[in-house]
């Protein structure tokens, strides 16, 4: 079992670089905002927890995180290998992600840190539209659909995600700086820090990631 994670602001292009990693290599995308959203969606007991966190933009407590996070891995079996996109984000799950690969003898191989200015983060996520049906992100300006809010991939209807707001958007950027960033120096300490330029177009970012992984 091995794992890398994608480390950046909201909006810096981490789903979007999954998506492409996705179809070019072996790791499972396991992002745990989308596991939230699918829990909130559904109502059930971890969904109630998040709702309020997720709806102002802070962070879910770390153990309900690396509640779900835990059985993801089992669930997955112990040949998996992982993308983490939006976990770890704080030290303590950091050092709870640790503590399981610990157990499992598993390894950590790199720490992609997407950089991106505040000012693109900001156009990107105000933005950013989802589709309702699969999922897919699209860009009003950078990535638009054939057909206003429709998805290309299977006609569902897109939507502007409720964090997406202006206010919410910056409280992210703030709990990003606050609890996130610091992860950049406990991963740096480790040496799996790989800084990518991800203010670049999708395929280039992609490209930066894959050479890493070619190595
Ligand atoms: P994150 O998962 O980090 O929050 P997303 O992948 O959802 O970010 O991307 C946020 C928005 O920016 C989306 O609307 C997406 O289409 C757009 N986007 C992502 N990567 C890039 C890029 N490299 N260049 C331009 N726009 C991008
Ligand atoms: P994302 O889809 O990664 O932008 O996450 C959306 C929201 O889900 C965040 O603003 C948080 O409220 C919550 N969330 C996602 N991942 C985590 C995490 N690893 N730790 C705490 N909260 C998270």
């Amino acid at each position: 079992m091995r794992a890398i994670i994608l480390l950046g602001g909201p909006g810096a292009g981490k789903g979007t670089l999954s998506e492409n990693l996705r179809r070019r290599t072996d790791f499972i995308h396991v992002s745990t905002g989308d596991m939230l959203r699918a829990a909130l969606q559904s109502g059930s007991p971890v969904g109630m927890k998040a709702k309020s966190f997720m709806e102002s933009g802070s962070l879910v407590p770390d153990s309900v995180v690396l509640g779900i996070i835990e059985e993801r891995i089992e669930a997955e079996g112990a040949h998996a290998h992982f993308m983490f996109d939006g976990f770890p984000r704080t030290i303590g799950q950091a050092e709870g992600l640790d503590f399981l690969f610990t157990k499992k003898n598993a390894r950590i191989r790199h720490v992609f840190n997407l950089v991106v200015p505040h000012a693109i983060l900001i156009s990107r996520l105000t933005g950013r539209r989802v589709c309702r049906q699969c999922g897919a992100v699209y860009h009003l300006i950078n990535k638009p659909p054939v057909r206003p809010d429709v998805c290309d991939l299977d006609g569902g209807g897109l939507y502007q995600r409720a964090d997406d707001s202006e206010a919410t958007i910056l409280n992210r950027l703030d709990v990003y700086e606050k609890q996130t960033a610091p992860l950049i120096a406990y991963y740096e300490k480790q040496k799996l820090i790989r800084t990518i330029n991800a203010g670049e177009p999708p395929e280039q970012v992609a490209a930066s990631v894959l050479d890493f992984l070619g190595e």
